[in-house]
């Protein structure tokens, strides 16, 4: 199927199916068109109408709304949220009629630099309102030329939008697209819905990629999920000739604040030398644990355990907020999760041992 065929069955299937009796396609112009769009963002047909009607009457022209005090145009759109809307709607009407004496401009890039009017926005009002010869790539849209081309990938992504501008672009006709373009919105939101999507009445059925790939479900593509970061720390877990093991409370900000955890050092630090410079006492012997990974909301946190055996007790330790753990009487503080499991692991170990396998 060419792309004017494309164009041509959409339209033959809006002549008999599509949407004509909605309140902004009566006695169209720029405002009218304008104002549902803007209404219609993020936002369903049946909950605009009766705010357009609302609007419509209270302000009939462009001049009337640009007017009004902004309190009075954010309590008549109280219920339709997204509260910037409504003030860029507000601010939009102004220039409208400060800079364009009261006239909606015809054409995209000057349409676009107003206030909350984006590219497909744009493209609306100049295709319905002047007849113009402009494309749309609304959410519905999107959906539609995204499974019809498989076009993969998440829209919001730039290149995936442009393949899809592209699309939307040599698909709209020379003539008739004012009609064109309410088709297209129809036909996102009546046939290539969301969920479930009507095939077998959508006039593009035959040429649909991902139809007939059967795998409609994977179009448009989801948003990646960010990828968290991960940071890699040390738990030293000095061991004393007793076999008690240093604990140091945690700062109360920040993660596990207030708990009692372990010493910590970066990658690369070397624990000897920390500890010869920090306590003053010598490691005689080390071992490093497997690391492992412990995720919080926002990172990943890879800690490599390692237990060191200090030749003596240090002296220099009776400071606040240390203590030495007792593996056979341990003192009731609150420890991070990942310090309680590895605490139960050195009880385990015979106190001559090093390593767990050891
Ligand atoms: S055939 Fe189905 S998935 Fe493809 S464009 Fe039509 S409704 Fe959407």
């Amino acid at each position: 199927m060419t792309d004017t065929a494309f164009a041509r069955a959409v339209l033959r299937w809006f002549d008999r199916h599509g949407r004509k009796h909605l309140p902004w396609q009566q006695g169209i112009n720029a405002y009218r068109v304008w104002l549902s769009e803007i209404m219609l963002q993020q936002t369903q047909v049946t909950t605009v109408i009766p705010y357009f009607e609302r609007f419509m009457e209270r302000f009939p022209t462009v001049e009337a709304l640009a007017q009004a005090p902004v309190d009075e145009v954010l309590h008549l759109w109280t219920g339709l949220g997204y509260y910037a809307r409504a003030r860029n709607l507000h601010r939009c009407a102004r220039e409208v009629v400060e800079q364009h004496r009261g006239e909606f401009p015809r054409h995209v890039e000057a349409l676009s630099a107003l206030p909350g009017i984006g590219r497909s926005t744009a493209g609306a009002i100049a295709s319905i309102a002047y007849g113009e010869h402009a494309a749309i790539l609304d959410g519905n849209v999107k959906r539609v030329l995204a499974r019809h081309y498989a076009v993969d990938g998440w829209p919001g992504k730039t290149a995936v939008q442009k393949a899809l501008w592209e699309y939307a672009e040599q698909n709209t006709p020379k003539r008739r697209v004012a009609d064109y373009t309410q088709a297209m919105m129809d036909l996102g939101a009546m046939v290539c819905t969301r969920s479930r999507p009507a095939c077998e009445q959508c006039p593009v059925n035959d040429s649909c990629i991902a139809r007939a790939q059967g795998n409609i479900e994977e179009y448009p593509g989801k948003k990646p999920k960010k990828e968290k970061p991960v940071k890699a720390v040390q738990f030293l877990m000095m061991r004393n000739p007793a076999g008690d093991i240093l604990l140091r409370q945690r700062p109360s900000q920040g993660i596990w604040g207030g708990l009692w955890g372990f010493p910590e050092l970066s990658l690369e630090q070397t624990p000897e030398a920390f500890i010869e410079d920090h306590y003053g006492v010598s490691v005689v012997e080390q071992e490093p644990w497997d690391t492992y990974r412990h995720t919080f909301s926002h990172y990943h946190l890879d800690i490599t355990p390692v237990l060191l055996q200090l030749e003596r007790e240090p002296e220099r330790i009776a400071e606040a907020g240390s203590l030495w753990y007792r593996l056979d009487q341990p003192s009731e503080v609150g420890l991070a999760a990942p310090v309680k499991k590895l605490l139960r692991q050195l009880a385990d170990l015979d106190p001559r041992q090093l390593s767990l396998v050891g």
